[in-house]
């Protein structure tokens, strides 16, 4: 009679899922002990979300920045499943998936990230566009595109939220619409960029600046409308004139984390202890977005990608300790910086001691983000398409 393996279910192949079960299949098992690995996503791509902007200019492709799981896993060991979590078992031990039978796990892993909420404002889910998601850097293309076909003088574009992934969308897309775009950052605080360090918000200042990118603070969203959005500022309310909203304010946790009976904070995020457990669930780890991680030091950490990369180290390594007998790591979060992109061939990088902006920071960020792609065999196909491209291009003008 053959021995059943014990089965580790990862839920959400994001920085957090894809890279613990890539290091989980790299650790020193036993053959006997070694356990099946089972990562599902709903999609067939993972995607680096960090270089997503990169897609509404064209300077990258989707094969670099999303590759399918299948070829990122092949080798590993790692079965990988597409298909929706849509409910689970806890007692149980069951994995509830769309259109495909019910999974059950010894060791479970939530990692299905966050969504972007587009309903706090009336009209913002009709008319405005998130961008989180491939799905959502193509309609935004598509809707570009037509509106670049379209015979109107100018193109006027709306930013809502002055974080992040607002600043950086506002500056690729300010460059990607050239003279006929009419660029607006709106954000409700007096300044762009609150949490990020002084240079970085700066550089990024300045780099709207360069773009004529309009800056609407202390300003909030009443409404959005299928072309118009209507502002408050200062307690006067104004409606004016868009050809595209882009919504970037804010992560929610999804209905099926919420719907979980775990011990979640005030704004529904899971409550994890520093190795990464559920509170009240020795068998179940979460990381990543939808999780509220304090790290061994009582640092709050981050919902970024940096954390989540981190933590999935420290997910794998405790999954493996849990597994053999030994105790497991508190996870102790670095924080090693930040980079933006700011345009097309610009950035700020600010960390350990540097700052950088312009090309530097532009070339630093992509060798970094390079070393950062999973496995050695995309960056590898990766950097090679990113030197060879120049001459490609020199060749075929
Ligand atoms: C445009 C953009 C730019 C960003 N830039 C940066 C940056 O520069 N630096 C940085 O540190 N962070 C950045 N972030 C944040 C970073 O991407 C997230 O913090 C990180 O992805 C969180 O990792 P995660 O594993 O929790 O979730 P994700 O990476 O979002 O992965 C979640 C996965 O779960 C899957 N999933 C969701 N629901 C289900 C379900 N029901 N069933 C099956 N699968 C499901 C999804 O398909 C997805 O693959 C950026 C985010 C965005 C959107």
């Amino acid at each position: 009679m053959t021995e059943q393996l014990t089965r580790i279910c990862i839920l959400g192949g994001g920085f957090g899922g894809l890279y613990a079960a890539l290091r989980l299949s790299q650790l020193p098992w036993e053959d006997a002990e070694k356990p099946e690995i089972v990562l599902i996503d709903k999609n067939d791509r993972f995607l680096f979300a960090p270089l997503l902007y990169e897609l509404v200019t064209g300077e990258l492709q989707t094969w670099e920045i999303a590759p399918p799981f299948e070829e990122l896993l092949e080798d590993t060991g790692i079965h990988f499943y597409q298909a929706e979590v849509t409910g689970l078992d806890l007692d149980a031990q069951q994995i509830q998936l769309r259109e495909r039978p019910e999974l059950s796990y010894d060791k479970l892993v939530l990692a299905i990230g966050g969504k972007t909420p587009v309903d706090s404002v009336p009209g913002a889910k009709d008319y405005a566009l998130p961008f989180r998601t491939l799905d959502d850097a193509y309609r935004l293309n598509e809707r570009l595109r037509f509106l670049e076909r379209s015979d109107r003088d100018k193109i006027r574009a709306a930013v809502i939220g002055g974080g992040y992934s607002g600043v950086e969308l506002a500056c690729k897309l300010s460059d990607r619409l050239g003279e006929r775009g009419r660029t607006r950052l709106i954000d409700r605080g007096e300044q762009i960029l609150r949490s990020a360090p002084e240079f970085n918000r700066q550089t990024a200042q300045q780099a709207l600046q360069e773009r004529q990118v309009w800056l609407d603070l202390e300003t909030t969203i009443e409404s959005v409308g299928s072309e118009t959005l209507s502002l408050m500022y200062k307690g006067q309310v104004d409606t004016i004139a868009v050809d595209v909203v882009l919504w970037t304010v804010g992560t929610q946790v999804s209905e099926l984390a919420r719907s979980l009976p775990l011990a979640t904070n005030e704004d529904g995020l899971l409550q994890i202890t520093p190795t990464l457990q559920a509170s009240d669930r020795d068998e179940i780890f979460a990381l990543g977005d939808l999780a509220d991680c304090r790290d061994a030091t009582g640092q709050k950490v981050p919902a970024t990608a940096q954390s989540a990369l981190q933590q999935a180290d420290y997910c794998a390594w405790n999954l493996w300790a849990s597994l053999a007998g030994r105790p497991l790591l508190p996870f102790r979060y670095q924080p090693l910086g930040e980079m933006m992109a700011l345009g097309k061939n610009n950035a700020a990088l600010s960390g350990l001691g540097v700052n950088l902006d312009g090309t530097f920071a532009y070339l630093a960020r992509r060798l970094i983000y390079l070393y950062r792609l999973p496995t050695l065999k995309h960056q590898l196909t990766v950097g090679l398409n990113w030197m060879t491209q120049p001459l490609v291009e020199l060749f075929s003008e």
